[in-house]
């Protein structure tokens, strides 16, 4: 089985990396100038010469580039698309991607661009032990999300087998037929298929999986265990997007590889103005890096991912590559404010999966945080679905709670002695939760305060 994908570059040491980042990236700012309405026009108005533009660090004079950038500078907001980067001729599709609201954002990828992401999964699939033997099923949605298309060009690279379900709902024959190695899709999925092949009397532990994917979402290292552990398999993590962003865990799970000569992440500060050092929490910002000659349908440099991460290592890995790795990014958008700290729906997760209370939960959760009774008190409710309510040791799931989520927000302890802050649970039968009833994106950590959103 092959070690690496690409093992030149995956393994190349930090110095011929950073040569090799820094001329991708005076290559990348030139193409901008030259095919990108969009940068044209900011290097006029700002007076920039791209020229200027020499390494890596200097992306810091160029702006952040956000989602909401992207749709004021495409139809119907300007005639032209205007981060369209690239001959009509040579873009091979159009992409669409949905924000919470608004016109969706438009993405034109050329077979070049198509060609990197699939390089890119190609790596990560490699770095987890995938090769030619492997049968994978994806469970991730075809169409105008890149991530299962892009997996399966990836697949045909590494002689793998895809069985492209596209949902998680597949029969269980499937599992018995094909005897898959690999399943891709989201913790939760994954979690709800698994239940249902146990009620029709599959044993996990006996089927042909070996590892599982997943990605499309941030999660708790508690129910990523969680889920292995119900699975008896490990369990990787990706890290994607339409942007381009496709990052991957290794073997070693010791973070998520960057493929950083395809790809420059930087972590900028909350106000946005310069880097964190690495090992502090920040916004990741990405800057498509384009090999001399390459084409692109939409460029970004420094695209607002508006998720958050850390650097945890810019070292070689146990693996042998050197590409640096990063903590598992959490989405900005899942994070409320609780009295000064910031609270993610990863570390509501995290106290819920917790070992011994998953002996009574499905692992289905939800929380909403409420105004307290009084002036600036704040009450957090958690609903957990539990396998049999009457028969739930809810003080031992609420002590496990509470003790993991203060350990891990120790700012928010003392409001919680003082009854400032406090935390309610609600314990239902399976299916029961309100997310369920409702439609899209489910939502499991909601603001309910006055003037702060549903
Ligand atoms: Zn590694």
């Amino acid at each position: 089985m092959p070690k690496y994908y690409d093992q030149k570059i995956e393994t190349m040491d930090r110095d011929s990396l950073d040569s090799l980042i820094d001329e991708r990236v005076r290559y990348t700012i030139r193409y901008a100038h030259e095919n990108s309405p969009f940068y044209r026009h900011w290097f006029r108005q700002n007076g920039i010469d791209p020229g200027d533009i020499r390494v890596h660090e200097d992306l810091l004079l160029l702006p952040v580039v956000s989602g909401r950038t992207i749709r004021e500078n495409q139809p119907p907001n300007t005639p032209d698309f205007q981060f369209l980067s690239s001959g009509v001729g040579d873009v091979f599709t159009i992409q669409e991607t949905s924000g919470t609201s608004g016109t969706p954002k438009s993405f034109f990828l050329t077979w070049d661009d198509w060609k990197r992401y699939a390089a890119k999964y190609a790596r990560s699939f490699v770095s987890q032990g995938f090769g030619p033997e492997d049968r994978v099923v994806v469970c991730a949605s075809y169409g105008m999300n890149v991530g299962a298309n892009t997996m399966t060009l990836a697949a045909q690279r590494l002689g793998m087998t895809i069985i492209p379900f596209g949902k998680c709902d597949f029969a269980s024959r499937a599992i018995t037929a094909y005897r898959p190695t690999s399943i891709v899709g989201s913790v939760f999925k994954l979690l709800r298929l698994a239940h249902r092949l146990e009620q029709e009397g599959i044993r996990l532990q006996d089927t042909s999986i070996l590892r599982l994917v997943v990605g499309g979402e941030s999660f708790s290292d508690e129910s990523r265990a969680f889920l292995a552990e119900t699975w008896g398999c490990p369990v990787y993590n990706t890290y994607g997007s339409t942007e381009g962003t496709m990052c991957g865990e290794c073997t070693e799970l010791a973070g998520l590889h960057v493929p950083e000569d395809l790809v420059h992440l930087d972590i900028y500060d909350p106000q946005m103005k310069s880097f964190v050092s690495d090992g502090n929490c920040g916004r990741a910002i990405l800057t498509t890096l384009l090999p001399e000659g390459s084409k692109t349908g939409t460029l970004l440099l420094n695209y607002d991912t508006e998720d958050t991460t850390s650097v945890l290592s810019r070292e070689r890995c146990n693996c042998g590559r050197t590409h640096m790795r990063i903590y598992n990014p959490q989405r900005e958008a899942e994070t409320v404010w609780i009295l000064g700290s910031s609270v993610n729906r990863v570390d509501v997760e995290g106290g819920i999966f917790q070992k011994e209370s998953m002996q009574f939960l499905n692992g289905e959760y939800e929380a909403f945080i409420y105004d307290g009774g009084s002036p600036g008190d704040v009450v957090m409710r958690v609903s957990l679905e539990c396998k049999d309510p009457e028969n739930t040791d809810r003080r031992l799931i609420e002590d496990r709670f509470v003790g993991h989520f203060l350990k891990n927000k120790r700012h928010l302890a003392p409001y919680y002695e003082d009854n400032t802050f406090s935390l309610v649970f609600t314990f239902v039968h399976p299916g029961e939760l309100e997310l369920h009833k409702l439609k899209g994106r489910q939502k499991r950590l909601v603001d309910r305060r006055s003037g702060r959103g549903t």
